[in-house]
């Protein structure tokens, strides 16, 4: 099975994904989260992609379809992948339909998290992250011990760009740019919405009831 988590910053993309990865055993592949890593690690596309991260703009899409390219390349995607925050715009998706119909594969299903713009600031401005790649939220989804990761005992960091002018910059970002994929998908049928205004554990048993349908396809 292989599925893009579509949806704008906040959505909850990454949260859901972690809890896909467990149940379903599928490689999530977050090109935010490898951008962070090179950031952390120096590395060449780190250093070029850094100053679009911090003011919340989209890395330009050579990197990015460069980046996708590699990792997909990668054995653990051989059985299927999950795509997070990719991709984020409508060249991006033409790239990555490129490089999967070269390997023989396609995508099954993107689900489309849709949450409004007031909640998304509240879970982008109190959302507090681990080196780990835990997420948590200071109200809704908060560590046992403040400031402390539940799974590693990490300190918890806010992100640059979850502070108030980048958030307003990516929700811009995101309608401009990442927003037009959801009708692009829509016309290829392949496209579920899920309302992720619900608790987190709501989301995920709908994600869930979608994803059988397409697991009882694969094992047919
Ligand atoms: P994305 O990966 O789409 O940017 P995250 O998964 O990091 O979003 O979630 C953003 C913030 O909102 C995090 O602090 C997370 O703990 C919180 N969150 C995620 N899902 C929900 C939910 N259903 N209800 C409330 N808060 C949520
Ligand atoms: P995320 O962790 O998905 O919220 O992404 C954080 C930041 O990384 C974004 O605001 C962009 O600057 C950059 N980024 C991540 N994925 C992409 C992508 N597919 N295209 C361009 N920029 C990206």
């Amino acid at each position: 099975m292989n599925i893009i988590l579509l949806g704008p910053p906040g959505a909850g993309k990454g949260t859901q994904a972690k809890k896909i990865q467990e149940y379903y055993s599928l490689p999530h592949i977050s090109t935010g989260d490898i951008l962070r890593e090179n950031i952390n690690n120096n590395t060449g596309l780190g250093i070029k992609a850094k100053s679009y991260m911090s003011r919340g703009e989209l890395v330009p899409d050579e990197l990015l379809i460069t980046l996708i390219k590699d990792r997909l390349s990668k054995k653990d995607c051989d059985e299927g992948f999950m795509l997070d925050g990719y991709p984020r715009t409508i060249p991006q998706a033409d790239a990555l339909q490129m490089i999967l119909t070269e390997s023989g594969k396609k995508i099954d299903a993107v689900l489309n998290i849709s949450v409004d713009d007031n909640e998304l600031i509240k879970r982008l401005s109190g959302r507090r992250m681990c080196k780990c790649g835990a997420s948590f939220h200071v109200l809704f989804n908060s560590p046992e011990k403040e400031d402390v990761c539940d799974a590693c005992k990490g300190k918890l960091y806010q992100r640059e760009d979850d502070k108030p002018e980048a958030i307003s910059n990516r929700l811009n970002v995101y309608k401009k740019q990442t927003q037009p994929l959801i009708d692009y998908y829509d016309k290829k049928k392949i496209l579920r919405t899920i309302d992720g205004s619900k608790d987190i554990s709501q989301i995920f048993e709908e994600i869930k009831k979608v994803l059988e349908e397409y697991d009882k396809k694969d094992t047919k």
